[in-house]
């Protein structure tokens, strides 16, 4: 069973929840009883800032696995990054109702995990939800509420079922023209996966890989004490309501305070609920507990569409997998398996 405590250590600290990109962050931890230490750097990577962390026996080696978990991160991104017009995904998306594109197997069995959790959560994760995005934006670009016919048009293009995988062939082909695939939701976490999978197989006996919230985390600090990490009240993201000691874990939290636009005095986010086109509302943030964080994102995202009721219920019967909502009422939910103790929490 998960426990919530509050921190009494001087534990090293990571939000959940990290706003803005510092930049270029080096740091370093010491243990004095062991010749172990932290080593750890910040930079944007994916467009998010990662907050790499590693238990090593110097600094030399410290930095070859950080460099290590960087090229793993940046090899994935220039995979499935759908700006970079040169990638596989981009690919995909120019073939849309064209022709089927061959892939690497890489990509080709992360979009079948990606239509695995689609039929999973009955289409609240969609990657072909990417059509929404050119009318969606959260760059600033939008000012006015997007026309209803417009939204529905565009909503039409998107549907997992018409993302057609052939295994022999290994191509993947978007039915429809006009579709497009994204991996904004499952990405980051494929990726924490990833770089952790890499540096394991190396020999790095603990660490934390952190793409701006989405986190996998291996092994203990130094000292034997379990890693941290700290769960934010989504309405004031200095407030840390609760500590979490984490043990080879997957640790994902969806929120609706780091992308979005306000139209008409109302907060549209940037998780979008396929049935509709609109973006989803009802909960400030979802976070995920789970062996693996690429499955923890994408159910983090799938329980911001389903909503409270639906998605406790959905994260109720599955196993191993856990969750705490804050609603629109700033109101903590978990699931059955999370006693929640001394919480505080804080509203505004
Ligand atoms: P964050 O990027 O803040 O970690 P999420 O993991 O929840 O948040 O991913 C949200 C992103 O996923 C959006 O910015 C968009 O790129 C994409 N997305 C939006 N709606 C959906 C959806 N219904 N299914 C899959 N991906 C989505
Ligand atoms: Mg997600």
């Amino acid at each position: 069973m998960l426990r919530l405590k509050q921190a009494t250590s001087s534990a090293i600290l990571f939000f959940l929840v990290v706003s803005g990109y510092s930049g270029g962050l080096n740091s370093t931890f010491r243990d004095n009883t062991s010749n172990l230490e932290v080593y750890q750097r910040t930079l944007k990577l994916m467009g998010s800032r990662f907050d790499l962390t590693v238990v090593a026996e110097n600094q030399k080696k410290g930095d070859e696995y950080l460099d290590m978990a960087i090229s793993e991160i940046s090899r994935i991104e220039k995979i499935i990054s759908s700006w970079d017009s040169q990638s596989q995904t981009s690919a995909i998306n120019r073939n849309a109702g064209v022709s089927p594109v061959k892939v690497d197997s890489e990509l080709f069995q992360l979009i079948e995990r990606a239509l695995k959790i689609s039929k999973l959560t009955q289409g609240a994760f969609d990657i072909s939800y990417a059509s929404m995005d050119r009318i969606w934006k959260f760059d600033g670009s939008v000012t006015e509420m997007p026309q209803a016919e417009v939204i529905k048009q565009s909503v039409s293009k998107v549907g997992y079922q018409n993302i057609i995988l052939n295994h022999k062939e290994q191509t993947v082909f978007l039915k429809n023209k006009g579709m497009k695939i994204g991996f904004g939701a499952i990405g980051k976490g494929y990726a924490a996966d990833k770089a952790k999978k890499l540096l394991v197989k190396h020999g790095v006996t603990s660490g934390i890989i952190n793409a701006s919230g989405d986190l996998n985390a291996w092994g203990t600090q130094p000292d034997g004490k379990d890693w941290m990490v700290a769960i934010v009240n989504p309405l004031n993201k200095s407030k840390v309501f609760s500590w979490l000691p984490i043990k080879d874990q997957a640790v994902v939290t969806s929120g609706n305070y780091e992308k979005y636009i306000i139209l008409n005095g109302e907060r549209y986010t940037h998780i979008i609920d396929p049935r509709t086109g609109y973006p989803s509302k009802g909960i400030l943030s979802a976070t995920i507990f789970t062996k693996n964080a690429e499955l923890a994102d994408a159910l983090a995202t799938s329980i911001f569409v389903m909503g409270v009721e639906t998605g406790l219920d959905f994260v109720n019967q599955l196993k191993g997998v856990e969750c705490i909502i804050v609603d629109e009422n700033n109101k903590i939910i978990t699931s059955k398996n999370i006693a929640l103790k001394e919480i505080e929490t804080q509203s505004r």
